[in-house]
C-alpha cells in the first residue's frame, strides 16, 4: 500500500481476505472451511447459523451451503438497534433472500446461548422431518473451529511475505484474532498482533480472547505458546457500538478509499483499520514499522449503511 505507507511513514501491507472466494468473501471463508468439513463428515444436508441482521458469516454460510447442495437456515439477531429500512432489507439480507435461505428472527442481540438454543430447536424439528442438520454455534463454549482458518492464514502470510513487526486485525467473536495470534506463535513469529474491537470494549474482549485461546489449545498446540501479554487490544474506534459507524471509523474508511481506492466496510474493517493511523500518531507503531493489516471483508454490507453514515454524502 504505497500511498498509505508514505503518508503514515510505515511499511504497510494488506492481506486481502476481502477478495477471498466465494460470494463476496471475507474472513468467514476461512472459518467456514472447518465448519463445513465437520458438517460433511456427519453427512449434513442443512446448515443452521445465527448472526446480526447484516452478518457476513450468515450470508457466506448460506452461499457455501448452496454450492455444496445443502439447505441453509439463517437466524438474524436484533444486535443493532436501527430501524433504517435499507439496513433491514439491503446488503446481506438481500443476498440471503436471493440465495433462498430460510430466514428466522431472534429478538435479542446479546444472548448467544439463547440464540443457539433456538437454532438447536429448529434443528430438532428438521431431524423429525428426516433431514440431517448441522448447527454452527454462536456461543464461545463450543470448540473454536473457525479460528483454525486463521491459524492457516498466519502460516500462509509468513510463507508468502515473511514476518511482520505488527499485525492488525478486527476482533469480534475473536475467532480471527485468536487463530492469527496462535498461528503466528505456533510458527515462531513474535510479531505484535493488535486486535481492534468491533463489538466489546477492551477489558471484555481481552478476557474473551484468553478464554478462546484455552479452547483453541485443545485443537492446535501452537495456542499454548500464546502468553497473556500477547493479547493486545485496541478499542478506539468501537464507539458508538457494534454495527454503528462513528467519526473515527468513517474517517478511516474515507482515508483508505481516497488514498488507495480500496473499500472498508462500516461494521468491521473501518474500525479495525482505524487502529493504524491512531497508533502511528501516538508513537505506539513507530515510523518504519512493517505492518500487515488483515482486511477481513464485509463489503456486502456497505450499501446497507448508506443512510447511517455520520456525515452524509
Ligand atoms: C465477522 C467479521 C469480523 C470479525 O471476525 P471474528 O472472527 O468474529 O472476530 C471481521 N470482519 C468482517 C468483515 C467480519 O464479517
Amino acid at each position: 500500500m504505497l500511498a498509505l505507507s508514505e503518508s503514515l511513514g510505515i511499511d504497510l501491507w494488506f492481506k486481502r481476505d476481502d477478495l477471498a472466494e466465494p460470494s463476496f468473501g471475507g474472513n468467514k471463508s476461512r472459518q467456514l472451511e472447518y465448519y463445513f468439513g465437520a458438517a460433511q463428515s456427519v453427512g449434513a444436508d442443512t446448515i443452521l447459523i445465527t448472526g446480526a441482521v447484516q452478518s457476513n458469516f450468515v450470508r457466506l454460510a448460506a452461499a457455501v451451503a448452496k454450492s455444496l447442495g445443502m439447505q441453509a437456515v439463517v437466524q438474524l439477531e436484533k444486535r443493532v438497534r436501527v430501524d433504517d429500512q435499507t439496513y433491514q432489507t439491503s446488503g446481506n439480507v438481500f443476498l440471503n433472500q436471493i440465495l433462498g435461505a430460510e430466514i428466522l428472527h431472534y429478538p435479542q442481540g446479546e444472548d448467544e446461548a439463547g440464540a443457539d438454543k433456538a437454532l438447536y430447536e429448529r434443528a430438532e424439528a428438521l431431524k423429525a422431518e428426516g433431514r440431517v442438520p448441522y448447527v454452527i454455534p454462536l456461543s464461545e463454549e463450543h470448540p473454536p473451529l473457525g479460528a483454525l482458518g486463521y491459524v492457516d492464514a498466519a502460516h500462509e502470510i509468513l510463507k508468502e511475505k515473511g514476518d511482520f513487526d505488527v499485525f492488525v486485525v478486527a476482533s469480534g467473536s475473536g475467532a480471527t484474532h485468536s487463530g492469527l495470534l496462535a498461528g503466528l506463535r505456533g510458527a515462531g513469529s513474535q510479531a505484535t498482533v493488535i486486535g481492534s474491537c468491533v463489538r466489546r470494549d477492551k477489558g471484555l474482549q481481552e478476557a474473551r480472547i484468553g478464554r478462546i485461546m484455552t479452547r483453541l489449545a485443545e485443537l492446535y498446540d501452537g495456542a499454548e505458546k500464546v502468553q497473556a501479554k500477547d493479547i493486545v487490544i485496541w478499542d478506539g474506534a468501537l464507539a458508538p457500538g457494534y454495527g454503528q459507524i462513528g467519526q473515527v471509523s468513517q474517517a478511516s474508511m474515507q482515508m483508505v478509499a481516497e488514498q488507495e481506492g480500496v473499500f472498508l466496510d462500516p461494521v468491521y474493517t473501518a474500525k479495525s483499520f482505524a487502529a493504524i493511523p491512531a497508533l502511528v500518531e501516538d508513537g505506539k507503531i513507530p515510523q518504519g514499522t512493517r505492518v500487515c493489516y488483515v482486511h477481513t471483508g464485509g463489503l456486502a454490507a456497505l450499501f446497507a449503511y448508506h443512510g447511517l453514515m455520520t456525515d452524509q454524502f
